[in-house]
């Protein structure tokens, strides 16, 4: 991604097919965070679209120092970041999206010589029979976020906590 340097939403469909084969393949576990920025607008009406460019660079930042190096973070789209977590199961991704959550919620950016606080709002879903490939876990990572984002942001919400009526929900 040429904003902030991450993968963008096409590496990721060839890094998640890889680690997708890896993982069904030796049976292990493998989760997707979907990250958005909360009130991301604010920012822009407020200090400009410049700052939100370099607001976008500061989080992806802040996202770095608490992940490890085989922890893929993309941007999939203008303020909405995917993270594709190998060896995580949905408790697992559940904590790592936690640890993820507070960071950033407690370090403020510095964006155009002021301190910006950014919240962010976490959907969880893990790979299983259920969900075998990335688009199932982008969709299932998807309605767990539109729940956390339903339920007050600045939240992690996992898929298995969500009702079955929008489980199913497309
Ligand atoms: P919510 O908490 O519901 O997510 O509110 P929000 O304002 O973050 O969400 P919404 O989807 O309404 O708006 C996202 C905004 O993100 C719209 C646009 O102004 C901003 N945005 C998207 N991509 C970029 C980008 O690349 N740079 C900048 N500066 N802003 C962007
Ligand atoms: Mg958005
Ligand atoms: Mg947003």
């Amino acid at each position: 991604d040429p904003l902030t340097g991450v993968y963008n939403r096409r590496t990721l469909v060839g890094l998640a097919e890889t680690a997708i084969a890896t993982a069904t393949h030796e049976r292990t576990p493998l989760a997707l965070l979907a990250i958005d920025i909360d009130h991301f607008k604010r920012v822009n009406d407020h200090l400009g679209h410049d700052a939100g460019d370099e607001a976008l660079c500061g989080l992806v930042a802040r996202l770095r120092e608490s992940l490890r190096a085989d922890q893929m973070l993309s941007r999939i789209g203008g303020e909405e970041f995917a993270i594709l977590l190998p060896g995580c199961d949905e408790t697992a991704a559940f904590i790592v999206g936690e640890r993820l959550r507070k960071h950033v919620a407690q370090s403020p950016l510095s964006v155009h010589g002021r301190l910006l606080r950014l919240r962010i709002s976490i959907g969880v879903a893990a790979l299983s029979a259920d969900a075998p490939d990335l688009r199932a876990l982008l969709r299932n990572a998807d309605h767990a976020l539109y729940a956390a984002k339903r339920t007050g942001r600045n939240r992690v919400v996992a898929r298995s906590a969500l009702p079955r009526a929008l489980d199913t929900f497309d």
